[in-house]
């Protein structure tokens, strides 16, 4: 059998406007307060993939409910991975992405840890190339605000066996964002989750898999019972290191010129904005240290001193710093201090990267109009 997964030629896509796109007026009220996730533009991208076939009829039709036999295994057995990404406006009209190279090689990755198929990267870039195009007025123009791009693949085979489904869809839908933070950048309190994990040895943490999700929910609750804006989980095999919050990666830092987070261990989601944060501390010439973190290091470096803020990391809400660390009998910080300066230092530069307003060294940016 040959690899049709692993076809060379990039896929065309076919074009259905839709016909009941929104009124100028009617968008514009939408994006003048988008919130996050709850309005859609007009179009979606959708790739098929047959195991005879390989991915096959690329295209971008309407906006639309999915039709789905009752049987499709990703009901079942939760046959899915997704990824997020943002499509940006500079000021000078021109829409741009963050990485989306990035973004492409992990849906591979976490194609590979859920046997789905790897869409290849170009084909991945494209598809959001296309929806972004014809979907461009939806790209808000407002500081901060994005169109959030969320590609997703799903089993779709109508089969209750188990075994890695044959029958696969890829979509890209598109979603404006308002700034994540509509009254400034707030610190948030962290909620420490003591029973339950996100991720095991050889299990699924390193890939963006809407399970992890579904399993986080329950703790996330836990949090927002307890006051708390996220849950930190920690290391499911000894339970005493940082591994990440259940949607973003967490940064501590030491003084003015270190910044330590979490080994990539196969339990951590390998985040594009961790990835990006650790260039450019290391550019401002700051130490950056991968490594275990554990709640006595956390404790004992706040009450110190040696640490001197915490933040977490995703392409959401970029950088979000964390005042405190709650758990049922304990606090790590103080529920009131600001966020901290580098931490703001660093979300600003990166920010400011996306939004076209500094210079983007590392070649991060890429134009999705034209
Ligand atoms: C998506 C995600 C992140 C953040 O990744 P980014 O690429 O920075 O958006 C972190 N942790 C988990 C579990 C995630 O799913």
């Amino acid at each position: 059998m040959t690899d049709a997964s692993a076809t060379t030629f990039p896929l065309s896509f076919a074009l259905t406007p839709s016909q009941a796109a929104r009124a100028d007026a009617e968008r514009e009220a939408v994006l003048a307060d988008p919130g996050f996730g709850k309005h859609f533009t007009d179009h979606m991208v959708t790739i098929d993939w047959t195991v005879e076939a390989g991915w096959h009829d690329a295209r971008v039709v309407p906006y639309g409910p999915l039709q789905i036999d009752p049987a499709s295994a990703v009901l079942h057995y939760a046959q899915e991975i997704f990824e997020g990404l943002k499509a940006y406006r500079h000021a000078d009209g021109s829409i741009w992405t963050f990485r989306p190279e990035k973004n492409a090689e992990r849906l591979q990755r976490s194609a590979r840890r859920l046997a789905l198929p790897e869409l290849s990267v170009a084909d991945f870039i494209e598809s959001v190339t296309q929806l972004v195009r014809i979907d461009s007025s939806w790209v808000p123009t407002a500081a901060e605000a994005s169109l959030y791009l969320r590609p997703f693949m799903i089993a779709n085979e109508n089969f209750l066996g188990v075994r890695a489904a044959q029958t696969v869809a890829f979509h890209v839908i598109a979603s404006p964002a308002g700034a994540y933070f509509s009254n400034g950048v707030a610190p948030v309190k962290i909620w420490l989750s003591s029973e339950y994990s996100r991720a095991g040895r050889g299990g699924t943490g390193a890939a963006k898999c809407g399970g992890n999700y579904a399993a986080s929910l329950l703790p996330q609750m836990e949090a927002a019972e307890n006051g708390c804006a996220q849950v930190l989980f920690l290391d499911g095999e000894t339970g005493t290191h940082v591994d990440e919050l259940g949607g973003m990666n967490v940064f501590f830092v030491y003084g003015t010129d270190r910044l330590v987070t979490p080994r990539l261990t196969g339990t951590i989601l390998e985040g594009v904005t961790r990835d990006s944060i650790i260039q450019l501390a290391q550019d401002r010439g700051m130490t950056v240290d991968e490594r275990d973190v554990s709640i006595a290091e956390w404790r004992d470096g706040v009450a110190s001193g040696a640490i001197t803020e915490v933040f977490a990391c995703g392409t959401a809400a970029v950088i979000t710093p964390i005042s405190q660390l709650k758990a049922a009998d304990f606090e790590i910080g103080d529920a009131d201090s600001p966020a901290g300066t580098i931490t703001m230092a660093l979300r600003e530069e990166l920010t400011d990267i996306q939004h076209g307003r500094r210079p983007d060294r590392h070649g991060w940016l890429t134009r999705l109009d034209a």
